[in-house]
C-alpha cells in the first residue's frame, strides 16, 4: 500500500507504525441498490503512524495503540453507516479512527472491494486516503475591553473543539499598538495546536470565534476584542483570496515573533527559510538600526 506520511509531516513521533491487513467486513456500501440492500465484502488495510517507543520500552499496551480495539472500531462504522462512494466510507472512517485514538497521529486507510458491480474480469477496486492531525501556529491579540478574557475564552473553545488540541501556549505579553492607528495597548499571545481542519476550515472557525467575542471591522488594524491569525500551517504556502500562510505581515511583527520564539522557536519559515528565532533577531536588529545611524 502506498504510504505518504512524509507528504503530510504529521506532529512528531509519527515515524513508527502499526498496521492491519486485510480485516474482512461486510457492509452495504455502494451506488445501485442491490449493494445497499445485500451488501458485500470489504477488505480493509490501515497503516497508524504513531510513536511505539514508550510501549517499546515499557512492554505496556496501555501507552500504545490496541490494534485489536482499532480493528473493532473499524467493523463497527463500517456495518453501523452505509455510504455511496468509497471515499466517503474512507474520509469519515479515518476520522473516527484519530478522533477516537489519540495516539495515532495520522493513518494511510485502504477500503477494498473485491465485489464491486463491475461486469468485466477484475481482482479489486480500492480507495486509500492519508489523513492525520496538522500542526498548526496560531497568534492571538486583544485590545478592547476584558482583554485577557477575551484571549482565555478563545483559548478554551479552541481546546474545546474536537477537531483541534492545543500543543503549547505561549505566555502572554502587553504591547504597543502597532500600524499607525491611536488605540489602547495590546495583549498577545500564541498557540501551537494540532488540528484536523483544512487551512480554510481552521481561518473560518478563527474567524467565527472573533466574531463570537464581538469583533467588528470598522478600522483596518484598529481596536479589537480578538485577532486570531493562522501563522503557520505545517510547511504549507497558501495564497488564496482569503487566506496567506504564513501570514504575511509575521516577520515584521514583534508581538508576533515574539510568543513564537517561545513555543516554537525552531519553526522554520518555508519561504525564508530562516527559523523563529533568527526571524525574531533579524527583526530586533532592524529595529535597532535607525538608533545607530543617529549615533555615528
Ligand atoms: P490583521 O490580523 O492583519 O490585523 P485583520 O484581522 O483585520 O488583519 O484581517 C483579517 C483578514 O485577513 C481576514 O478577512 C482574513 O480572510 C485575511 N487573512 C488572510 N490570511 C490570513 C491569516 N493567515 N490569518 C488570519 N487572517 C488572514
Ligand atoms: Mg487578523
Amino acid at each position: 500500500m502506498r504510504e505518504d506520511k512524509n507528504r503530510y509531516g504529521f506532529s512528531g513521533g509519527d515515524r513508527d507504525e502499526i498496521r492491519i491487513e486485510g480485516l474482512e467486513v461486510y457492509a452495504r456500501h455502494g451506488v445501485f441498490p442491490e449493494e445497499t440492500s445485500l451488501g458485500q465484502k470489504f477488505f480493509v488495510n490501515a497503516i497508524l503512524y504513531t510513536d511505539c517507543r514508550r510501549a517499546g520500552k515499557s512492554d505496556d499496551l496501555s501507552l500504545s495503540t490496541d490494534y485489536g480495539a482499532v480493528c473493532q472500531v473499524i467493523h463497527r462504522f463500517l456495518t453501523d453507516h452505509t455510504y455511496r462512494l468509497l471515499e466517503a466510507a474512507c474520509e469519515n472512517l479515518a476520522r473516527k479512527l484519530l478522533l477516537e485514538f489519540p495516539g495515532v497521529q495520522g493513518l494511510t486507510l485502504e477500503i477494498r472491494k473485491p465485489s464491486a458491480p463491475i461486469p468485466l474480469p477484475f481482482a479489486s477496486v480500492s480507495v486509500t486516503v492519508t489523513r492525520g492531525w496538522r500542526r498548526a501556529v496560531v497568534a492571538c491579540g486583544s485590545n478592547m475591553g476584558d482583554k485577557e478574557q477575551y484571549i482565555e475564552t478563545a483559548v478554551h473553545k479552541i481546546a474545546d473543539d474536537m477537531n483541534c488540541r492545543i500543543v503549547r501556549c505561549a505566555d502572554r505579553i502587553v504591547t504597543k499598538p502597532y500600524g499607525g492607528v491611536e488605540q489602547d495597548d495590546f495583549v498577545n499571545g500564541a498557540l501551537l495546536i494540532e488540528t484536523l481542519y483544512e487551512p480554510e476550515e481552521l481561518l473560518e472557525f478563527l474567524n467565527r470565534l472573533e466574531t463570537e467575542a464581538g469583533r467588528e471591522r470598522i478600522v483596518h488594524w484598529g481596536p479589537r476584542t480578538l485577532d486570531l491569525d493562522l501563522i503557520f500551517y505545517g510547511d504549507e504556502i497558501i495564497r488564496t483570496e482569503k487566506l496567506t500562510v504564513p501570514h504575511p505581515d509575521m516577520c515584521n511583527r514583534d508581538f508576533v515573533l515574539t510568543p513564537l520564539a517561545q513555543i516554537v522557536p525552531d519553526w522554520i519559515h518555508p519561504l525564508y527559510g530562516k527559523s523563529v528565532t533568527v526571524l525574531l533577531e533579524e527583526l530586533q536588529t532592524r529595529a535597532k538600526q535607525p538608533a545607530k545611524a543617529d549615533e555615528r
